[in-house]
């Protein structure tokens, strides 16, 4: 048996656990089993996680005499829409998926997010297992029961909490997974220790190397502190009324990138979001917030670890300071037409802030777009 560390988000009668450890999916029967409430699961999946991880995944179950149906997906963003949302509930229904059938979403955070939707809204509402796959999966979107898909209006604009009913975290799956992937998933594990985990950042600045590089008892020790961290937020402010709206750190500016390239990959989530927190600290440094060494620290951590953050990298894209604007103010957290920013007094001391002036906005926009 693996050996494994367990992390509980407690939330009522909606609480779950998150296991991580190695070598979990091919026990994932024993895990799974008692929050089953037939033996009959709906897998979802992606072509490229498919090939590497699903073997594993269907014998254990079938060896447990739980029967799996698997529907296989293609890979990105641009599986997370109305089009494939209405072809995975079709199959659901054709296959005669029942109300105490459970849907398995194995995947990254697209995969998470699309079959939790999924499970959401089908029969009014079926139980899902989250098997996260990316380091971005599984230290943010597949814990805390946000799922969502996307319009050509945004990003994740429609959706539902919906929390899963347990969350097998496998840090082996990550060996599969590119080192450009594995940074952009780094950069949410960053986002931990800068909004109130010093000590954690520290620890990163320490270990981020082996960790990158694949040791293993590090990259547990990182996905655990995360999904407590994590767990801790949610648990206190499930619907993102308040302090939830710490975790988006990054994600106010990161969002408006993204949002720019048309959500291309040209700039990953992760990257993104490591750009957004250096704009973040940028912003906080100019607003007299936070201490310029505390930014040059995060800059530098990011350079170490070998995050691409200089968006001159990115070759022909007219960035515009105003366009970016235009973007944030669509953004889910504007409200009462004023856009909300997580700034920090340093790290590890992140607050939530609408005080933000325009000329100070638009100062950190253009030295980071560089016009
Ligand atoms: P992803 O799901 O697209 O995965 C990235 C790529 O890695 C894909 O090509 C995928 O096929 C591949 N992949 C996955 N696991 C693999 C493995 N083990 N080995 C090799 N390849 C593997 O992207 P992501 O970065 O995991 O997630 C991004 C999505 O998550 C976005 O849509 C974002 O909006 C969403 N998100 C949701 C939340 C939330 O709280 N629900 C939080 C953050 C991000």
């Amino acid at each position: 048996m693996s050996t494994y560390e367990t992390v509980h988000v407690n939330l009522g009668e909606r609480s779950y656990d998150v296991l991580v450890g190695e070598g979990l999916l091919a026990e994932v029967a024993q895990h799974i089993s008692p929050v089953l409430k037939q033996d009959r699961v709906f897998i979802v999946t992606d072509e490229n996680v498919a090939p590497l991880h699903l073997e594993i995944l269907e014998h254990c179950l079938d060896s447990a005499g739980i029967q799996c149906e698997t529907l296989i997906l293609p890979a990105g963003d641009q599986t997370k829409d109305f089009v494939y949302l209405q072809k995975l509930i079709g199959e659901f229904l054709t296959r005669k998926i029942e109300r105490s059938s459970t849907i398995i979403a194995l995947g990254g955070g697209v995969i998470g997010d699309l079959a939790g939707f999924a499970a959401s809204i089908t029969l009014r509402g079926v139980d899902y297992v989250q098997i996260p796959t990316t380091l971005l999966a599984q230290v943010d979107s597949s814990v805390g029961g946000k799922t969502a898909i996307n319009t050509p209006q945004g990003k994740n604009l429609i959706g539902m909490f919906h929390q899963p009913r347990l969350v097998l975290a496998d840090v082996t799956t990550l060996d599969t997974l590119s080192q450009r992937e594995f940074l952009a998933g780094y950069a949410e594990v960053v986002k931990y220790g800068l909004i109130n985990n010093p000590g954690f950042f520290r620890w990163l600045e320490k270990n981020g190397d082996a960790l990158r590089d694949g040791n293993r008892m590090d990259r547990i020790r990182a996905v655990v502190t995360s999904c407590q961290a994590k767990a801790d937020i949610v648990a206190t402010d499930e619907r993102e009324a308040g302090k939830r709206a710490l975790l988006n750190l990054g994600h106010t500016f990161g969002h408006a990138l993204e949002a720019e390239i048309g959500y291309t990959d040209m700039l990953l989530h992760g990257e993104a979001v490591a750009v957004g927190m250096k704009m973040a600290f940028d912003l906080s440094v100019r607003m007299g917030l936070c201490p310029a060494e505390d930014k040059a620290r995060v800059s530098r951590h990011f350079d170490a670890i070998g995050l691409d953050t200089d968006l001159d990298h990115i070759q022909g894209v007219p960035w515009q300071a105003e366009s970016l604007i235009d973007h944030m103010g669509r953004d889910k957290k504007v409200k009462d037409g004023r856009m909300t920013f997580v700034l920090v007094e340093g790290i590890g001391r992140a607050f939530l802030s609408q005080d933000v002036a325009r000329e100070d906005l638009m100062a950190t926009l253009e030295a980071s777009i560089g016009s």
